[in-house]
């Protein structure tokens, strides 16, 4: 086990670049979108958008919480959503060479319906230009609100994504805004009312214990969720939470088999492992559910 000092070698960046990287750039430039690779600091940026991919950050860049890990600006109101993101990610989407795709947006407690209807426009308008595209939402909790997550949910998309981040005891600490049991809900009426197929994702090394690690996973299977990715958690800045530990790459394959032993249909366990690193790796376990 490693402390949360200098940072092990396992977590050095691999930079890659080239042509895909630029042209990825350059296409999320040309339709002024935002992605949650940039916002939250993504260490698989060169990565991803080397192999053409990247998670779209719907209704802005400026989010009503202030989750204590997560770099993504914060604003009691931000700005009101861009009512032409869901077209120009529609185009983006459309010149990208994507078998799946993954939208995600920050929370806006400011909004009526939490920004639900751009959620379902955006929807709308990327499976009007390519309906052969599999979708992945990694929604926010809507506060609970059915009424917006049902109108999410009811237009199906092949995977509705919600993390729970991290065990209940660090809530207070990690997520002060959130709610475990809400989100555990959330999963549950995805799978129940809408019969989607289900992924969570936690970071690790914030003080978690395996038991309680070992015990979440378990409350995902028994919500319903079928999928689960692992990662650890990197502080973004000075003003975040500090790591509290540099869990090892062979404590992440201990994590893997734990949570294939709770039940998870697909797992992605490892240090660099984000909500939607290599999402497209999950289409096979879609198409086999
Ligand atoms: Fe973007 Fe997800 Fe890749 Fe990170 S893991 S760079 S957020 S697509
Ligand atoms: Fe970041 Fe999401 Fe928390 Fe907003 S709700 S601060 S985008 S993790």
């Amino acid at each position: 086990r490693l402390g949360a000092g200098k940072k092990p070698e396992w977590l050095k960046i691999r930079m890659a670049s080239g042509a895909s990287f630029a042209s990825t750039r350059q296409l999320l430039n040309r339709h002024s979108l935002n992605t949650v690779c940039r916002s939250a600091l993504c260490p698989n940026l060169q990565e991803c958008w080397s192999r053409g991919t990247a998670t779209f950050l719907l209704l802005g860049n400026i989010c009503t919480r202030a989750c204590r890990f997560c770099a993504v600006g914060t604003a009691a109101e931000p700005p009101s959503p861009d009512p032409l993101e869901p077209e120009n990610i529609a185009m983006a989407v459309e010149s990208m060479r994507l078998k799946h795709v993954v939208l995600t947006s920050v929370t806006r407690d400011d909004l009526p319906d939490g920004g639900a209807g751009h959620w379902v426009a955006t929807i709308r308008a990327i499976r009007a230009v390519k309906p052969s595209l599999t979708i992945e939402c990694l929604i926010p909790d809507f506060e609970g609100n059915e009424y917006s997550l049902d109108l999410v949910m009811a237009e199906a998309p092949e995977v509705l994504n919600h993390n729970i981040e991290t065990v209940p005891s660090l809530y207070c600490k990690v997520r002060p805004q959130a709610s475990y049991s809400r989100s555990l809900e959330l999963l549950q009426r995805a799978k129940e009312e809408f019969g989607l197929t289900t992924k969570s994702g936690l970071m690790v090394g914030m003080g978690e214990s395996a038991d309680e690690l070992a015990t979440a996973l378990g409350d995902l299977v028994s919500h319903g969720c079928d999928m689960v990715t692992i990662g650890q958690y990197l502080q973004p800045s000075q003003a975040h939470l500090p790591v509290e530990r540099y869990v090892t790459p062979v404590e992440f394959e201990a994590y893997r088999v734990v949570a294939e032993k709770a039940g998870f249909r697909h797992v992605q366990s490892g240090p660099f492992v984000r909500s939607s690193y290599h999402a497209e790796a999950f289409s096979n376990t879609i198409e086999a559910l």
